[in-house]
């Protein structure tokens, strides 16, 4: 098995536990994949295995199609999720979908989580918009989520939860932490009189700043 297959099954285990530990999935639910470099393959976790008992050969690898390459279980019943957003953003490598449980409160409510704190607006690239109501796993589901998801790096999925896509699997894991700050802060900040919104044009400076000439590079 290639050595980028190998990297992409263990890199995969290893964010599974992390975001366990976290509190950001509960049980078996959520899921994590992503793009095996140089191929048209996705690395994606298997359907209900706990995060702690899934190995690096839990872990199926499948095309963009869905195809099974490699693996002896079944890949996650969001795979057509995954696949869809790997079709329409060839800039996204990897993706974290949680049920935390901030994320879960916006999204049951069916409302956007607003761009108010820098942090999110930097990293998601504006507000968190939320899907239309489709039922989990379906095709319909997957649509929805690249049409609400657009340019950005999150989106919720209404009465269901987070999806994280990123270009790598530790911003991933980031969007998945920061916007779940976000949805707490907002919540609170209803307490003592709401958020107050970012204008487009500093969401959008903020958003280059940290596309950019954010961090060391
Ligand atoms: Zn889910």
């Amino acid at each position: 098995m290639n050595i980028n297959i190998r990297q992409a099954r263990d890199e995969v285990v290893k964010c599974g536990k992390t975001i366990h530990e976290s509190a950001l999935v509960v049980g078996t639910w959520g899921n994590i994949s992503v793009r095996i470099p140089d191929s048209e393959y996705v690395a994606i976790t298997p359907s209900g295995v706990d995060y702690q008992k899934t190995d690096a050969e839990s872990i199926v690898i499948v095309d963009l199609d869905g195809n099974i390459i490699d693996g002896e279980l079944k890949p996650s019943i969001e795979i057509n999720l995954h696949l869809a957003i790997y079709r329409a953003r060839t800039d996204v490598n990897a993706i974290i979908h949680t049920h935390s449980t901030f994320c879960t409160s916006y999204a049951i409510a069916r409302k956007e989580i607003p761009a108010a704190a820098e942090d999110l607006a930097q990293i998601v690239g504006g507000n968190v918009r939320v899907t239309d109501y489709c039922l989990p796993g379906t095709i319909e589901l997957g649509r929805e989520a690249v049409e609400k998801l657009g340019n950005r790096n999150a989106v919720l999925l209404s009465n269901h939860g987070l999806l994280a896509a990123a270009k790598s699997l530790n911003e991933a894991l980031k969007v998945a932490q920061v916007v779940e700050k976000a949805a707490q802060s907002s919540l609170m900040a209803q307490l003592i009189g709401g958020a107050v919104v970012l204008s487009d044009d500093d969401i959008n400076s903020m958003r280059e700043f940290y596309l950019n000439k954010y961090g060391q590079k």
